[in-house]
């Protein structure tokens, strides 16, 4: 189901990684550089998850083809794979094949593992941080031979193939779908809505009763073949009236819903305006980082002019400052307007929830916005920003590596944050950066 390749320059420890990973001795080490081999599949298991192993250690001997070789292998790896390990020696620093493997790398799609082999003790972790520089994100320090490393190595890749952050497609159907939860305070409409996404599209598979707790999933979908599960925490569409009129019960059904989605549509209500418990309500979407869509409901009710929609957008930026990143949508649970633009809406704001940014872009993004605004200054030193990573998505995480986080200003911050959203789309989803130090 999974594959995951192993690229590197010759002589890394390419293949003596994949011996570890698979279990067996099937590759041949070789340590004489450019003899030539069959690149090789094998399967391997780890923490129950099953997948194949390409051990793309294919270089011929000739020195003028060498470097379209290493080209080769990585752009196979890049075809064929749902990750990719690359692999470089930690003794020897970025070499010249390391940046010619890095920079077809960085054209992929799918995760890219950096390991750093060699480390064969904690002492010689701290070789790793040469490595962020390019730019591929946290380094994993491993020792092939002696298996140090590998586990943890192995561990983040098969999470996140379960979590379905890695390419490919998942285990479990269910890992596929994207997961919706509607909140919002009592009586702004998340049961009408709620029913009528399910009535609207396919339903199918009604009330899957949860096992620990009081909720229920439906599965709906769209005319495209989506998936998508609800998830009716404590039964949107059952009596639920009399236990959500507390604001207490509101918040904590909120908070269910919201543990388990990847899209939350923040639903308020047109007709009687936006209330502090809406605020409340939306503040927990964002604490958890969930992509959020905010849906004005009952638009049918009020009384519109030509400007009510900019004037409501208006009001809600002025009053959701933390959502600033949210699409809103006007829908109508009563005339269904507009509620076919949700499944869609979600499935945005779910890839952009997810998306991977290339270091090599990314990194530009960030060197034209210093061009553009100077960093800033504390006690006459100045910050210098060093280089830039997404370490993570679902929200996208960015590590930027500075002389010293203490010349960070709050304001310098949020201009990169805005400069990168101004460059990707990022709609829906919140985005973090983690100011590193980086000697
Ligand atoms: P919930 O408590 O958030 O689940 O809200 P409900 O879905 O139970 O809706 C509360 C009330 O608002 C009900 O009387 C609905 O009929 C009404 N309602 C829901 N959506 C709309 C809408 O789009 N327009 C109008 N006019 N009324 C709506």
């Amino acid at each position: 189901k999974y594959t995951i390749a192993i690229v590197g320059r010759p002589n890394v420890g390419k293949s003596t990684l994949f011996n570890r990973i698979v279990g067996t001795r099937k590759a041949i080490v070789n340590d004489i550089s450019g003899v030539t081999r069959d690149r090789l599949y094998e399967k391997a298991e780890w923490n129950g998850s099953e997948f194949s192993v390409i051990d793309t250690g294919g270089i011929s001997a000739s020195n003028d083809v060498f470097i379209k070789e290493i080209k080769e292998q990585a752009e196979l790896a890049i075809k064929e794979a749902d990750a990719i390990i690359f692999v470089v020696d930690g003794h020897n620093g970025i070499t010249k094949d390391d940046q010619l493997v890095a920079k077809v790398l960085y054209r992929s799609k799918q995760p890219i593992y950096l390991a750093v082999n060699h480390l064969d003790n904690i002492e010689q972790h701290d070789l790793i941080y040469d490595f962020y520089s390019l730019g591929l994100g946290d380094p994993y320090p491993i020792s092939a031979v002696h298996g140090n490393g590998v586990a943890d190595l192995l561990d983040d890749i098969v999470d996140a193939f379960k979590n379905g952050t890695n390419g490919g497609v998942s285990d479990q159907d269910q890992e596929d779908q994207i997961k919706i939860a509607i909140i919002g305070r009592p009586n702004v409409g998340k049961s009408s809505i709620f029913n009528s996404l399910i009535k609207r599209n396919r339903s199918i598979v009604s009330d899957i009763q949860g096992t620990t707790r009081d909720t229920v999933d439906s599965q709906f979908e769209d005319n495209q073949g989506n998936v998508f599960t609800i998830s009716d925490t404590a039964g949107i569409r059952k009596s639920g009236k009399v236990i959500e009129s507390t604001e207490k019960y509101a918040v904590l059904r909120a908070q269910m819903a919201i543990e388990s989605a990847d899209v939350i549509l923040v639903v308020i209500d047109a007709s009687t305006g936006i209330q502090d418990q809406d605020k409340h309500i939306a503040g927990l979407a964002t604490e958890e980082g969930r992509a959020v869509v905010i849906v004005v409901n009952k638009w049918d009710a009020i009384e519109k002019d030509n400007y009510s929609m900019k004037q409501f957008t208006e009001q809600i930026r002025e009053e959701f400052k933390f959502l600033d990143y949210a699409p809103i949508m006007f829908v109508s649970a009563k005339t269904n307007q507009r509620l076919d633009q949700i499944p869609e809406m979600a499935i945005k704001v779910d890839n952009n929830h997810k998306m991977r940014i290339q270091s090599s872009i990314l990194n530009q993004t960030i060197l034209d916005a210093i061009a553009l605004h100077p960093t800033p200054t504390k006690n006459g030193k100045r910050l210098r920003v060093y280089y830039a990573t997404e370490v993570a998505v679902a929200p996208p995480t960015f590590a930027i590596f500075v002389n010293d986080p203490e010349l960070m200003h709050f304001s310098y911050e949020r201009y990169l944050e805005n400069q990168i959203r101004k460059n990707f789309d990022f709609a829906g989803t919140p985005i973090r950066l983690r100011i590193r130090a980086r000697k």
